[in-house]
């Protein structure tokens, strides 16, 4: 049975979300949804697992795959497991979506368009962050130029961090999906839990907050994550791999520690709507990227 109005049919699909690190992919992904889902900052590698944004349109249900930044050289096994994501991401997909920095084109971005232009479905480019270019005129040669470089890619202009273009987008992609219902009720976003969330945020105050004293090396462990009449009590544990980078993320007298609790308590209370305890703990956990323990339940528990 479909869901759709008369005369109408629904249509619903996978769009895999390519595109080299830091073009804007996981800030387009929760500018579609219109809440955050998959975490943002100025670092490379800032998304590590695969998230699923879903959105729907009158007749459509876009399901969005953002993915992590692709390791040209895997160093560690925790590497490797982002590259085995982003390799499923591509597999099976019905649409894909290049996104790219409309300021520059990089050899890296020639890369992901061999990967683009080889896949067997629908193509999108979204020639991102618009509002960065103060004279709009010099978007037409670069569309033309774009558009000779990348035949049956269909390209939209947009401003993922402002809005612009971005409904535009996300209609254009939706008249390409094949034709079927919703896999998903249309009240759901994402198929994460608020735990792996929550996770999440914590350590995107992390990556924020910490300069490139801190390699990505950080991971977030929720032990605790109860509703209670009040609020929400949650705990976690902040997992560095030496000594010195424990330090770092304490801080003097733990004043750093303090600044990525509150601003992670404050982010928490946005996603979840009500108030927050979070209570946070710093371990070091020597190895823990090549440790397939670890790796086997950061993978479990990042459902
Ligand atoms: P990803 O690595 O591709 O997922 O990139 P992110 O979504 O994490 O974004 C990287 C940086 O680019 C962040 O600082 C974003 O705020 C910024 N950004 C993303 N989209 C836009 C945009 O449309 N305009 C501007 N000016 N900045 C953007
Ligand atoms: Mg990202």
């Amino acid at each position: 049975m479909s869901t759709s109005r008369p005369g109408s049919v629904t249509r619903c699909g996978h769009v895999a979300v390519i595109g080299r690190p830091n073009v804007g992919k996981s800030t387009l992904v929760n500018r579609i949804i219109g809440q955050k889902i998959s975490i943002t900052s100025r670092k490379p590698q800032t998304t590590r697992y695969q998230v699923l944004g879903i959105a729907n349109t009158a007749n459509a249900q876009v399901i969005f795959a953002d993915t992590p930044g692709w390791q040209a050289r895997p160093r560690t096994q925790l590497d490797k497991l982002m590259n085995r994501q982003i390799d499923a991401a591509i597999a099976g997909m019905d649409a894909v979506m290049m996104v790219v920095d409309a300021r520059s084109w990089k050899p890296e971005d020639d890369a992901i368009a061999e990967q683009l232009l080889a896949a067997p479905c629908p193509r999108f480019l979204a020639l991102n962050k618009i509002d960065q270019i103060k004279d709009k005129s010099a978007l037409l040669p670069l569309l033309a130029e774009l558009g000779a470089k990348l035949p049956d890619v269909e390209i939209v202009p947009i401003s993922a961090l402002k809005g612009s273009g971005v409904e535009h987008l996300v209609e254009a992609i939706a008249a390409k999906l094949p034709e079927g219902d919703r896999l998903y009720p249309d009240d759901q976003i994402t198929n994460r839990s608020e735990r792996f969330l929550a996770a999440e945020l914590i350590r995107e105050q992390i990556m924020r907050q910490l300069g490139d004293e801190l390699p990505y090396a950080v991971n977030v462990v929720i032990t605790k994550f109860e509703d209670r009449p009040e609020r929400t009590h949650i705990e976690a544990e902040i997992w560095v791999e030496k000594s010195g980078q424990k330090a770092i993320v304490i801080g003097r007298g733990g004043a750093r520690l303090k600044e990525i609790g509150t601003s992670a308590r404050i982010a928490l209370e946005r996603m979840l709507d009500r108030p927050v305890f979070l209570g946070t703990q710093v371990r070091q956990q020597e190895g823990w990227t090549d440790d397939p323990r670890v790796l086997t339940r950061i993978e479990r528990d990042s459902l």
